[in-house]
C-alpha cells in the first residue's frame, strides 16, 4: 500500500493506544492525540522505536480548534491525513437522579462534541485533498443498549451511532465513510475506572462489579484492546471501503444487533 496516514485520539492508554499500536503495523503513519502530552509521547517513541512511524500531539477533544489543530500539526508532518479515529471519551457511573448538571455537560463535551469536531476536522482535510477518507468513531454495547449507572454515558453513545449515520450521508459524495466500533467490556483504565464507582454506589468490593459484567460475555473472557484495534484495522483498510454509517459490535458476544 502507499503510504497512510492516521490520527488517532486518546491514544495514550487502553483503546486508543491499541489502536495506535495496531496501525502503525499495518503501514500506517500514525499521528497520536491526547490530553496528556507525556502519555501520548511514551506510546508514540515506543512505535518509533519499534521501527514505525509515530508523533505525539496534546490535543483536548472538547475544544474545536484543539482538533483542527491536531489534523493540522498532523498534516504538517506527513504530508496529507486518510484516516481519522475518534477514540477519545470518557465514563461517569452515577444514577440519572444524581448525576450532576456539570457531569452530563463534561461526558457530552467528550464524548459527543469531541467527536463532533473530529468529524468536521478530519471532513475539511479530506475535502481539502480531494481525496478518499475514513472516520471512525468510538461508540459502545452502551451505544445500543441503556445500561444502569451508565446513563448519561450511554446517552453519548448512543448519540455516536446516530452522528455516524447523518455523517456517513452527508459525505459519501466526497468518498468519505463514516463508521462505528461498539466494544464490550474491554479491560482498560476506564473499567478499573467504572469498577469502583459501581462497587461504591452498590456497597460491593472492587472488582466484583467487573466480575459480574464479565459473565455476560458468551466467549467466556474480557475484552482486550488488541480485540478492538482488529476490527479498527479492518475499518481503516481498503477491505472495508464499501462499508459506512454502520456501528459494528466487536464484545465477545455481549449484544446481538
Ligand atoms: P481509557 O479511559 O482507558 O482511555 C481513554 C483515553 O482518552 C485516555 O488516554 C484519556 O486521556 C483520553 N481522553 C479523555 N478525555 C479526553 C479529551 N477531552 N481529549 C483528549 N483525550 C481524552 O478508555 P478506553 O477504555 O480506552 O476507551 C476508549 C474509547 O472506547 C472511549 O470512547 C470509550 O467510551 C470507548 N469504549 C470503551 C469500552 C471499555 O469497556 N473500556 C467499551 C466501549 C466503548
Amino acid at each position: 500500500m502507499t503510504k497512510k496516514v492516521a490520527l488517532i485520539t486518546g491514544a495514550g492508554q487502553g483503546i486508543g493506544e491499541g489502536i495506535a499500536r495496531q496501525l502503525a503495523t499495518d503501514g500506517f503513519d500514525v499521528a497520536l492525540s491526547g490530553r496528556h502530552l507525556d502519555k501520548v509521547q511514551r506510546v508514540a517513541d515506543d512505535i518509533n522505536k519499534n521501527g514505525g512511524n509515530a508523533i505525539a500531539i496534546q490535543s483536548d477533544v472538547q475544544y474545536k480548534d484543539q482538533v483542527f489543530d491536531s489534523v493540522k500539526q498532523t498534516v504538517a508532518k506527513y504530508g496529507q491525513m486518510d484516516v481519522f479515529v475518534n477514540n477519545a471519551g470518557i465514563a461517569h457511573v452515577a444514577q440519572i437522579c444524581n448525576t450532576t448538571e456539570e457531569d452530563l455537560d463534561k461526558l457530552l463535551d467528550i464524548n459527543v462534541k469531541g467527536t463532533f469536531f473530529g468529524i468536521q476536522a478530519a471532513a475539511a482535510q479530506f475535502k481539502k485533498q480531494k481525496t478518499p477518507g475514513k472516520i471512525i468513531n468510538a461508540s459502545s454495547i452502551a451505544g445500543h443498549e441503556g445500561f444502569e449507572l451508565l446513563g448519561g454515558y450511554s446517552a453519548t453513545k448512543f448519540a455516536i451511532r446516530g452522528l455516524t449515520q447523518a455523517a456517513a450521508k452527508e459525505l459519501a459524495r466526497d468518498q468519505i465513510t463514516v463508521n462505528a466500533y461498539c466494544p464490550g467490556i474491554v479491560l482498560t483504565p476506564m473499567w478499573d475506572q467504572i469498577d469502583e464507582e459501581m462497587g461504591q454506589v452498590n456497597h460491593v468490593a472492587k472488582g466484583e462489579s467487573l466480575k459480574e459484567y464479565l459473565k455476560g460475555i458468551a466467549l467466556g473472557r474480557g475484552e482486550e484492546p488488541q480485540d478492538v484495534a482488529n476490527l479498527v484495522s479492518f475499518l481503516a483498510s481498503e477491505k472495508a471501503n464499501y462499508i459506512t454509517g454502520q456501528a459494528i459490535m466487536v464484545d465477545g458476544g455481549i449484544k446481538y444487533v
